[in-house]
Protein backbone atom coordinates (compact mmCIF):
# COMPACT_ATOMS: atom_id res chain seq x y z
CA UNK A 1 0.00 0.00 0.00
CA UNK A 2 1.62 3.09 -0.87
CA UNK A 3 2.40 5.34 2.11
CA UNK A 4 1.16 8.48 0.08
CA UNK A 5 -2.08 7.77 -0.23
CA UNK A 6 -3.44 6.16 2.55
CA UNK A 7 -2.13 7.05 6.27
CA UNK A 8 -3.04 5.39 9.40
CA UNK A 9 -5.61 7.01 11.66
CA UNK A 10 -4.24 8.75 14.95
CA UNK A 11 -3.95 6.09 17.44
CA UNK A 12 -4.96 3.25 15.23
CA UNK A 13 -2.42 2.18 13.33
CA UNK A 14 -4.37 -1.20 11.75
CA UNK A 15 -7.61 1.37 10.10
CA UNK A 16 -6.96 3.44 7.27
CA UNK A 17 -9.26 6.62 6.84
CA UNK A 18 -11.94 6.35 4.42
CA UNK A 19 -10.91 5.90 0.70
CA UNK A 20 -12.35 5.76 -2.57
CA UNK A 21 -11.43 3.25 -4.81
CA UNK A 22 -12.04 5.19 -7.59
CA UNK A 23 -10.14 7.74 -6.68
CA UNK A 24 -7.20 5.50 -5.67
CA UNK A 25 -7.71 3.83 -9.22
CA UNK A 26 -7.31 7.33 -10.68
CA UNK A 27 -4.25 8.41 -8.69
CA UNK A 28 -2.35 5.64 -9.88
CA UNK A 29 -3.40 5.87 -13.26
CA UNK A 30 -2.15 9.50 -13.49
CA UNK A 31 0.65 8.83 -11.51
CA UNK A 32 2.40 6.20 -12.73
CA UNK A 33 4.27 5.58 -16.13
CA UNK A 34 3.05 3.51 -18.84
CA UNK A 35 4.76 0.46 -18.47
CA UNK A 36 4.20 0.19 -14.51
CA UNK A 37 0.18 0.71 -15.36
CA UNK A 38 0.87 -1.78 -17.78
CA UNK A 39 2.40 -4.60 -15.18
CA UNK A 40 5.26 -5.34 -17.03
CA UNK A 41 8.16 -6.95 -15.84
CA UNK A 42 11.52 -5.06 -15.83
CA UNK A 43 13.27 -5.01 -19.47
CA UNK A 44 16.48 -5.41 -17.96
CA UNK A 45 18.30 -7.79 -14.93
CA UNK A 46 19.17 -5.11 -11.87
CA UNK A 47 22.79 -5.13 -12.29
CA UNK A 48 24.70 -5.68 -8.92
CA UNK A 49 26.33 -2.44 -9.76
CA UNK A 50 23.11 -0.77 -9.23
CA UNK A 51 22.11 -2.40 -6.65
CA UNK A 52 24.72 -1.74 -4.51
CA UNK A 53 24.24 2.11 -5.73
CA UNK A 54 20.71 1.76 -4.09
CA UNK A 55 21.75 -0.20 -1.25
CA UNK A 56 24.73 1.82 -0.33
CA UNK A 57 27.01 -1.09 -0.02
CA UNK A 58 30.23 -2.35 -1.72
CA UNK A 59 29.48 -4.34 -5.06
CA UNK A 60 31.76 -7.05 -3.46
CA UNK A 61 28.82 -7.60 -0.40
CA UNK A 62 25.86 -7.74 -3.27
CA UNK A 63 27.40 -10.27 -4.74
CA UNK A 64 28.68 -12.33 -1.80
CA UNK A 65 24.51 -12.40 -0.78
CA UNK A 66 23.63 -13.00 -4.36
CA UNK A 67 25.70 -15.94 -3.78
CA UNK A 68 24.72 -17.05 -0.26
CA UNK A 69 20.58 -16.56 -1.11
CA UNK A 70 20.73 -18.54 -4.54
CA UNK A 71 18.79 -21.26 -4.56
CA UNK A 72 20.68 -24.08 -4.87
CA UNK A 73 21.48 -23.44 -0.85
CA UNK A 74 18.21 -24.68 -0.47
CA UNK A 75 19.00 -28.01 -1.44
CA UNK A 76 19.50 -30.56 1.62
CA UNK A 77 23.35 -31.84 0.78
CA UNK A 78 22.40 -35.40 2.01
CA UNK A 79 19.67 -35.15 -0.79
CA UNK A 80 20.68 -36.72 -3.91
CA UNK A 81 19.81 -35.67 -7.28
CA UNK A 82 18.13 -38.49 -8.54
CA UNK A 83 15.85 -38.57 -5.79
CA UNK A 84 13.38 -36.49 -7.75
CA UNK A 85 11.86 -39.10 -10.14
CA UNK A 86 12.04 -41.65 -6.83
CA UNK A 87 8.90 -43.14 -5.44
CA UNK A 88 9.65 -43.08 -1.73
CA UNK A 89 6.47 -44.42 -1.04
CA UNK A 90 6.28 -47.50 -3.16
CA UNK A 91 9.95 -48.30 -3.84
CA UNK A 92 11.24 -47.82 -0.30
CA UNK A 93 14.05 -45.02 0.66
CA UNK A 94 16.75 -45.60 -1.36
CA UNK A 95 20.43 -46.88 0.18
CA UNK A 96 22.88 -44.86 1.46
CA UNK A 97 20.16 -41.70 1.90
CA UNK A 98 19.60 -40.91 5.29
CA UNK A 99 17.01 -37.96 5.36
CA UNK A 100 14.80 -37.75 8.72
CA UNK A 101 11.77 -36.15 6.36
CA UNK A 102 11.60 -39.20 3.83
CA UNK A 103 11.52 -41.60 6.65
CA UNK A 104 8.73 -39.62 8.14
CA UNK A 105 7.04 -39.18 4.47
CA UNK A 106 6.70 -42.78 4.35
CA UNK A 107 5.75 -43.78 8.03
CA UNK A 108 2.87 -40.49 7.19
CA UNK A 109 1.74 -42.58 4.19
CA UNK A 110 1.91 -45.60 5.27
CA UNK A 111 -0.30 -44.87 7.79
CA UNK A 112 -3.21 -43.74 5.21
CA UNK A 113 -4.31 -45.64 2.12
CA UNK A 114 -1.42 -46.09 -0.39
CA UNK A 115 -0.60 -43.39 -2.43
CA UNK A 116 0.11 -44.69 -5.92
CA UNK A 117 0.32 -41.17 -7.85
CA UNK A 118 4.01 -40.33 -7.91
CA UNK A 119 2.72 -36.50 -8.27
CA UNK A 120 1.13 -36.88 -5.10
CA UNK A 121 4.16 -38.05 -3.11
CA UNK A 122 6.10 -34.86 -4.96
CA UNK A 123 3.50 -32.72 -3.18
CA UNK A 124 4.66 -34.27 0.04
CA UNK A 125 7.92 -33.98 -0.44
CA UNK A 126 8.39 -30.86 -2.42
CA UNK A 127 5.52 -28.62 -0.86
CA UNK A 128 3.80 -28.45 -4.23
CA UNK A 129 1.29 -25.43 -4.72
CA UNK A 130 -2.05 -26.23 -3.25
CA UNK A 131 -5.10 -26.80 -5.21
CA UNK A 132 -6.23 -23.27 -4.68
CA UNK A 133 -2.26 -21.79 -5.90
CA UNK A 134 -2.52 -24.60 -8.94
CA UNK A 135 -5.96 -22.85 -10.12
CA UNK A 136 -4.15 -19.69 -9.17
CA UNK A 137 -1.32 -20.60 -11.70
CA UNK A 138 -4.04 -21.13 -14.23
CA UNK A 139 -3.70 -25.24 -14.48
CA UNK A 140 -7.15 -25.91 -14.39
CA UNK A 141 -8.75 -22.94 -16.26
CA UNK A 142 -8.56 -23.65 -20.20
CA UNK A 143 -9.56 -20.50 -21.18
CA UNK A 144 -8.24 -16.90 -20.84
CA UNK A 145 -9.87 -13.38 -20.84
CA UNK A 146 -7.24 -10.37 -20.66
CA UNK A 147 -7.22 -7.48 -17.89
CA UNK A 148 -7.88 -4.73 -19.17
CA UNK A 149 -5.01 -2.14 -17.76
CA UNK A 150 -4.24 -0.75 -15.68
CA UNK A 151 -6.43 -2.54 -13.08
CA UNK A 152 -6.26 -2.18 -8.84
CA UNK A 153 -6.44 -5.35 -6.52
CA UNK A 154 -8.14 -5.88 -3.49
CA UNK A 155 -7.18 -8.47 -0.98
CA UNK A 156 -10.01 -8.95 1.14
CA UNK A 157 -10.75 -11.47 4.19
CA UNK A 158 -13.83 -13.44 5.04
CA UNK A 159 -14.57 -14.61 8.52
CA UNK A 160 -16.05 -17.63 9.64
CA UNK A 161 -19.57 -17.55 10.41
CA UNK A 162 -20.51 -15.84 13.70
CA UNK A 163 -17.02 -15.69 14.64
CA UNK A 164 -13.46 -13.87 14.64
CA UNK A 165 -11.72 -16.80 12.78
CA UNK A 166 -10.55 -15.93 9.66
CA UNK A 167 -12.27 -18.49 6.79
CA UNK A 168 -10.80 -17.55 3.26
CA UNK A 169 -8.68 -14.24 1.66
CA UNK A 170 -9.25 -13.80 -2.15
CA UNK A 171 -7.66 -11.18 -4.48
CA UNK A 172 -10.44 -9.60 -5.89
CA UNK A 173 -10.32 -7.25 -9.27
CA UNK A 174 -11.69 -3.18 -9.09
CA UNK A 175 -13.89 -4.10 -11.92
CA UNK A 176 -15.26 -7.05 -10.55
CA UNK A 177 -18.95 -6.62 -9.48
CA UNK A 178 -19.94 -6.58 -5.64
CA UNK A 179 -21.93 -9.84 -5.57
CA UNK A 180 -18.70 -11.78 -6.55
CA UNK A 181 -17.71 -11.02 -3.28
CA UNK A 182 -21.21 -12.65 -1.61
CA UNK A 183 -20.97 -15.45 -4.36
CA UNK A 184 -17.47 -16.47 -3.13
CA UNK A 185 -19.03 -16.49 0.41
CA UNK A 186 -18.93 -20.65 1.84
CA UNK A 187 -21.11 -21.23 4.79
CA UNK A 188 -22.40 -24.13 6.28
CA UNK A 189 -25.63 -22.64 6.97
CA UNK A 190 -26.35 -22.21 3.23
CA UNK A 191 -25.98 -26.12 2.58
CA UNK A 192 -28.13 -27.30 5.68
CA UNK A 193 -31.20 -29.37 4.21
CA UNK A 194 -33.81 -27.90 7.04
CA UNK A 195 -36.28 -30.57 6.20
CA UNK A 196 -36.74 -34.02 8.12
CA UNK A 197 -35.75 -36.77 5.16
CA UNK A 198 -35.68 -40.06 7.69
CA UNK A 199 -38.53 -41.14 5.27
CA UNK A 200 -36.41 -40.65 2.00
CA UNK A 201 -32.99 -40.63 2.75
CA UNK A 202 -32.24 -41.86 -0.78
CA UNK A 203 -34.13 -39.54 -2.96
CA UNK A 204 -31.01 -36.75 -3.51
CA UNK A 205 -33.57 -34.71 -5.62
CA UNK A 206 -35.62 -33.91 -2.68
CA UNK A 207 -32.79 -32.46 -0.62
CA UNK A 208 -33.35 -28.69 -0.88
CA UNK A 209 -30.60 -26.89 0.53
CA UNK A 210 -30.87 -23.32 2.65
CA UNK A 211 -29.51 -21.14 -0.68
CA UNK A 212 -31.71 -23.25 -3.25
CA UNK A 213 -34.74 -21.04 -0.51
CA UNK A 214 -33.33 -18.45 1.01
CA UNK A 215 -31.24 -16.27 -1.22
CA UNK A 216 -31.65 -13.00 1.05
CA UNK A 217 -28.25 -11.34 1.67
CA UNK A 218 -26.37 -7.94 2.00
CA UNK A 219 -23.20 -6.42 2.57
CA UNK A 220 -23.39 -3.26 4.85
CA UNK A 221 -19.95 -1.38 3.96
CA UNK A 222 -19.51 2.66 5.43
CA UNK A 223 -23.25 2.63 6.21
CA UNK A 224 -24.55 1.54 2.89
CA UNK A 225 -26.26 -1.74 2.40
CA UNK A 226 -25.83 -2.98 -1.03
CA UNK A 227 -28.55 -5.69 -0.98
CA UNK A 228 -28.51 -8.64 -3.65
CA UNK A 229 -31.86 -9.07 -5.13
CA UNK A 230 -30.77 -10.86 -8.18
CA UNK A 231 -33.16 -13.57 -7.53
CA UNK A 232 -36.97 -11.70 -7.55
CA UNK A 233 -37.42 -14.13 -4.36
CA UNK A 234 -34.63 -12.16 -2.36
CA UNK A 235 -35.87 -10.13 0.57
CA UNK A 236 -34.50 -6.65 1.44
CA UNK A 237 -33.15 -6.92 5.30
CA UNK A 238 -32.04 -3.74 5.12
CA UNK A 239 -35.53 -2.47 5.63
CA UNK A 240 -36.01 -3.50 9.06
CA UNK A 241 -33.10 -2.74 10.33
CA UNK A 242 -33.09 0.69 9.02
CA UNK A 243 -36.64 1.38 10.45
CA UNK A 244 -35.16 0.35 13.66
CA UNK A 245 -32.34 2.49 13.42
CA UNK A 246 -34.20 5.39 12.53
CA UNK A 247 -36.54 5.07 15.61
CA UNK A 248 -33.40 4.61 17.48
CA UNK A 249 -31.22 7.66 16.33
CA UNK A 250 -33.21 9.45 18.56
CA UNK A 251 -31.28 8.53 21.47
CA UNK A 252 -28.40 7.86 20.00
CA UNK A 253 -27.97 10.14 17.17
CA UNK A 254 -24.95 8.20 15.46
CA UNK A 255 -27.15 5.39 14.32
CA UNK A 256 -29.46 6.03 11.73
CA UNK A 257 -27.40 7.46 8.56
CA UNK A 258 -27.63 4.07 6.87
CA UNK A 259 -29.01 3.91 3.35
CA UNK A 260 -29.08 0.88 0.96
CA UNK A 261 -28.41 0.27 -3.20
CA UNK A 262 -28.87 -2.96 -5.31
CA UNK A 263 -25.62 -4.79 -5.48
CA UNK A 264 -26.51 -5.24 -9.03
CA UNK A 265 -24.54 -3.08 -10.62
CA UNK A 266 -21.95 -1.99 -8.76
CA UNK A 267 -18.05 -2.72 -9.10
CA UNK A 268 -15.44 -2.67 -6.18
CA UNK A 269 -14.68 0.84 -7.87
CA UNK A 270 -18.20 2.30 -7.15
CA UNK A 271 -17.68 2.08 -3.35
CA UNK A 272 -15.51 3.21 -0.53
CA UNK A 273 -14.03 2.17 2.66
CA UNK A 274 -11.69 1.58 5.24
CA UNK A 275 -8.22 -0.71 5.05
CA UNK A 276 -8.48 -3.30 8.02
CA UNK A 277 -12.23 -2.25 9.36
CA UNK A 278 -14.51 -5.04 10.01
CA UNK A 279 -17.37 -4.79 7.45
CA UNK A 280 -20.50 -7.20 7.30
CA UNK A 281 -22.22 -9.35 5.43
CA UNK A 282 -25.27 -11.47 6.21
CA UNK A 283 -27.40 -14.21 4.86
CA UNK A 284 -29.64 -16.52 5.50
CA UNK A 285 -31.37 -14.45 8.19
CA UNK A 286 -28.54 -13.96 10.91
CA UNK A 287 -25.82 -15.76 9.60
CA UNK A 288 -23.30 -12.86 9.70
CA UNK A 289 -19.74 -12.81 8.62
CA UNK A 290 -16.79 -10.44 9.22
CA UNK A 291 -15.21 -8.77 6.19
CA UNK A 292 -12.07 -6.48 5.80
CA UNK A 293 -10.46 -4.83 2.98
CA UNK A 294 -6.99 -6.11 3.93
CA UNK A 295 -5.54 -4.53 0.99
CA UNK A 296 -5.15 -2.29 -2.26
CA UNK A 297 -2.69 -2.10 -4.62
CA UNK A 298 -1.94 -1.91 -8.37
CA UNK A 299 -2.39 -5.21 -10.59
CA UNK A 300 1.59 -6.33 -10.44
CA UNK A 301 3.05 -8.88 -13.35
CA UNK A 302 3.49 -11.70 -10.67
CA UNK A 303 -0.76 -11.74 -10.03
CA UNK A 304 -2.51 -14.16 -12.77
CA UNK A 305 -3.30 -12.07 -15.77
CA UNK A 306 -6.13 -14.51 -16.46
CA UNK A 307 -9.46 -12.52 -15.51
CA UNK A 308 -11.33 -16.07 -14.91
CA UNK A 309 -9.02 -16.90 -12.28
CA UNK A 310 -10.67 -14.05 -10.05
CA UNK A 311 -11.61 -13.97 -7.46
CA UNK A 312 -8.24 -15.58 -6.68
CA UNK A 313 -8.44 -17.52 -3.48
CA UNK A 314 -4.81 -17.04 -1.85
CA UNK A 315 -5.85 -18.23 1.87
CA UNK A 316 -7.81 -21.07 3.14
CA UNK A 317 -8.57 -22.21 6.78
CA UNK A 318 -8.55 -26.04 7.19
CA UNK A 319 -12.03 -27.57 7.38
CA UNK A 320 -13.12 -29.08 10.19
CA UNK A 321 -14.61 -32.34 9.34
CA UNK A 322 -17.48 -34.40 11.88
CA UNK A 323 -16.18 -37.94 11.61
CA UNK A 324 -18.87 -41.09 12.43
CA UNK A 325 -19.69 -41.58 15.78
CA UNK A 326 -20.09 -45.15 15.21
CA UNK A 327 -17.09 -46.02 13.01
CA UNK A 328 -15.01 -43.08 13.84
CA UNK A 329 -13.46 -43.65 10.00
CA UNK A 330 -15.75 -41.95 7.66
CA UNK A 331 -16.85 -38.49 7.26
CA UNK A 332 -20.26 -37.78 9.04
CA UNK A 333 -23.39 -37.31 5.43
CA UNK A 334 -26.49 -37.50 7.86
CA UNK A 335 -27.18 -35.56 11.31
CA UNK A 336 -30.14 -37.03 13.22
CA UNK A 337 -32.21 -35.66 16.02
CA UNK A 338 -34.59 -37.54 18.40
CA UNK A 339 -32.97 -40.70 17.68
CA UNK A 340 -34.50 -43.27 19.91
CA UNK A 341 -31.07 -45.48 19.04
CA UNK A 342 -28.01 -42.51 19.86
CA UNK A 343 -26.51 -41.68 22.21
CA UNK A 344 -26.16 -38.06 21.96
CA UNK A 345 -28.27 -35.43 20.06
CA UNK A 346 -28.15 -34.68 17.58
CA UNK A 347 -25.81 -37.71 16.45
CA UNK A 348 -23.81 -37.74 13.43
CA UNK A 349 -23.30 -40.84 11.04
CA UNK A 350 -21.66 -41.75 7.66
CA UNK A 351 -23.84 -43.33 5.31
CA UNK A 352 -23.11 -46.60 5.98
CA UNK A 353 -23.54 -46.91 9.60
CA UNK A 354 -27.08 -44.27 9.36
CA UNK A 355 -28.63 -46.89 7.03
CA UNK A 356 -27.44 -50.23 9.11
CA UNK A 357 -28.41 -48.56 12.34
CA UNK A 358 -31.59 -47.09 11.18
CA UNK A 359 -33.39 -49.17 8.38
CA UNK A 360 -34.78 -52.76 7.48
CA UNK A 361 -32.93 -54.36 4.49
CA UNK A 362 -36.09 -53.60 2.97
CA UNK A 363 -35.77 -49.56 3.37
CA UNK A 364 -38.08 -49.66 6.35
CA UNK A 365 -37.19 -47.32 9.60
CA UNK A 366 -36.62 -49.43 13.05
CA UNK A 367 -37.28 -46.76 15.41
CA UNK A 368 -38.38 -42.81 15.42
CA UNK A 369 -36.01 -40.48 14.40
CA UNK A 370 -35.75 -37.05 12.03
CA UNK A 371 -32.36 -37.39 9.54
CA UNK A 372 -30.92 -34.25 7.61
CA UNK A 373 -28.65 -34.89 4.97
CA UNK A 374 -24.99 -33.04 5.01
CA UNK A 375 -24.56 -31.36 1.85
CA UNK A 376 -21.19 -29.04 1.77
CA UNK A 377 -20.08 -29.71 -1.24
CA UNK A 378 -16.55 -28.98 -0.49
CA UNK A 379 -16.27 -31.00 2.94
CA UNK A 380 -17.82 -34.41 4.20
CA UNK A 381 -17.14 -35.86 0.88
CA UNK A 382 -15.21 -38.82 1.76
CA UNK A 383 -16.98 -41.67 1.76
ZN1 LIG B 1 -22.91 -17.80 6.93
ZN1 LIG C 1 -19.68 -44.87 10.18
Amino acid sequence: MSRGVVTSVDGCNEISPILSVREFFDKCRLSLNREALDCQPPDEEISFESLAAALGVQEETVRQLSDICHEDKLVCPARPEYLEDFDVVNDGIPEGVDLMSLREVKRLQEKKKPVKSRAKNEKEINHMPSEELQKMFGTQVQKFEPIEKPEVVLTITVYQANNMRVHREYLFLSSQPLYALRDCVVCDSDNIVSTDHSENPWDTDAQIRNKDVCKSAFLFIENIFYIDKRDPTARDYSRVIMDWASRRSLKTPNVGNMTSRLMEGVTFRDINIRLGFPYLYCHQGSCEHLVIFKDIRLLHCSDPQNRLLYPCMTFRTREYKTRCMICRIYLARWITVNDELAMQDPSFFCKKCFDALHYTEDGQKVCKFEAYPIMNPEKNQEN
